[in-house]
């Protein structure tokens, strides 16, 4: 059974999504406004992991993945380099996906951005001044925290202390507010100014925390399976998240809240403001390999610090160099006819170890023990040359599992598993014997974006690949 720390209730609990078999999920992307660290990637590949191992469990996940392209930063990079706002997001836009794609992370079925999702938060804000929830201020909308008592219930700040006009703000802005806490989801900002829209109420731009809202909502429903992110955005960016969607709509935003733990450097967080970090530019400019760096990423598990050093990289690139090595000998090897039952029962074994520890919560590091138990094993086997065929295949078959996961072995990852073609093509037969024509076509065509052909012949279903 599937077990997440759920930051909300800050329990373990089993998963159930909300809606059979299928797993919507949002985590909370970049803002564009220059190239993302490793820290950043840190938690945008505990993102990646969470989404395959759902899709390994056989969920079918749709995984969004916003991009932050307007804020502050943004605008004033902009200004000042005299371009407008996409000019200065494009090409750390490119340098991300290129980014992404070199660290192994699969990319979000949907990767909405905010300035094109304006209309949508526009919407949300005016629901929540139109129940009470907002109010506007020297032209600004705040969200009125008042108004929603369970404010606090994910970060479990306790905000007695805090009253209007308290000396302790929390959120320092220009303007003034009923509750120090409110905080903004409209800005006003000058007409003058080109990073505005036209809202009914006032020339502006939205706040950070609505964006989120709107296109989660967007595109996964007003409630949903699973909301990550880093733990940096427990508290202000998720609670505001939830004050405005539960407030706007009156129902559970999403379920499960997941926070991945930081990257630390020399024990402080690695971080863009207190300039410590390091792009995943700088590490391939280094002489290291992109996916020793994932390899690191999630050695340990999501919801643990972990403190980088060159010393842990150069210990992840030698690790993954081991296995790409191991797989390439075991392909390469001179094997014997015949079938070693006891060998196959052990391998099989130590995938089910994986699953079990990443079913308690995805925790990498024991489910990593369980790949190198593997290797040990068919190591020791191939030096006494009791590695037959028939084994070799069916080792290799459980490596492509666990790479369908954890995406170290350097090869194209989104490839589908012939296990699960067999799986999906059973449910079509199935679904055609039920008369579920619907179902069945679906089906053929998630196989054809895959590349997968079938053919229905006489003898059953053939498929192959493009
Ligand atoms: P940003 O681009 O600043 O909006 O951050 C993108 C993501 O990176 C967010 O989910 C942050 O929580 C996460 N993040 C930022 N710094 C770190 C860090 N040092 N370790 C892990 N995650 C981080
Ligand atoms: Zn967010």
């Amino acid at each position: 059974m599937l077990r997440f720390h759920n930051t909300l209730s800050n329990q373990l609990e089993d998963f159930h999504p909300l809606n059979g078999n299928e797993v919507k999920m949002y985590i909370c992307g970049p803002t564009v406004w220059n190239f993302a660290h490793i820290g950043n990637f840190r938690s945008f590949t505990f993102g990646d992991i969470l989404a395959r191992y759902l899709r390994y469990k056989g969920y079918r996940v749709t995984h969004v993945m916003n991009l932050t392209d307007v804020d502050d930063r943004i605008i004033n990079e902009s200004a000042k380099k005299n371009i407008s706002i996409d000019e200065m997001t494009a090409p750390f836009i490119t340098a991300f996906w290129e980014d992404m794609d070199a660290i192994g992370n699969l990319r979000p079925d949907i990767a909405p951005r905010a300035t094109e999702h304006v209309a949508e938060m526009i919407e949300i804000i005016q629901t929540l001044l139109d129940n009470g929830k907002a109010y506007e201020s020297d032209g600004s909308i705040y969200f009125r925290i008042t108004a929603f008592p369970e404010y606090g219930k994910l970060s479990k700040i306790k905000f007695e202390g805090n009253k209007v006009g308290g000396s302790e703000r929390i959120d320092t802005d220009k303007y003034e507010k009923e509750d120090a806490r409110d905080f903004a989801l409209w800005k006003l900002v000058d007409k003058s100014d080109p990073a505005g829209w036209d809202a009914p109420f006032g020339y502006g731009r939205p706040g950070w925390h609505i964006e989120c809202s709107a296109m989660s909502m967007k595109y996964l429903g007003e409630t949903f399976d699973i909301h990550a992110g880093g733990i940096d955005l427990q508290f202000p960016h998720h609670e505001n998240e939830i004050a405005q969607s539960e407030g706007a709509t009156g129902k559970l935003f999403a379920k499960y809240w997941l926070h991945g733990e930081f990257l630390k450097i020399d024990n402080e967080k690695m971080s863009k403001s207190l300039g410590n970090e390091f792009t995943l530019r700088d590490i391939i400019g280094r002489g290291f390999k992109p996916l020793a760096i994932r390899y690191l990423l999630f050695s340990v598990p999501y919801d643990k610090q972990l403190n980088f050093t060159f010393e842990n990289l150069k210990g992840a690139e030698s690790t993954i160099d081991r296995l790409q090595d191991f797989k390439k000998r075991l392909q390469e090897a001179h094997l014997t006819d015949g079938i070693n039952t006891d060998l196959q029962e052990k391998v099989r074994g130590f995938l089910n170890d994986f699953e079990e520890a990443m079913d308690d919560n995805l925790n990498t590091s024991v489910a990593l023990a369980s790949l190198h138990n593997l290797v040990r094993e068919v190591n020791t086997a191939l030096a006494h040359e009791t590695v037959l065929t028939e084994d070799r295949s069916e080792i290799l078959h459980i490596i492509d599992k666990y790479d369908s996961v954890f995406g170290i072995f350097g090869e194209a990852k989104e490839e589908i598993l012939d296990a699960e073609i067999e799986k999906l093509i059973e449910e079509r037969q199935e679904a055609r014997r039920n008369r579920n024509f619907g179902r069945s076509d679906e089906i053929r065509d998630l196989l054809a974006e895959k590349g997968i052909i079938l053919e229905d012949t006489k003898d059953g279903v053939r498929w192959k690949r493009k």
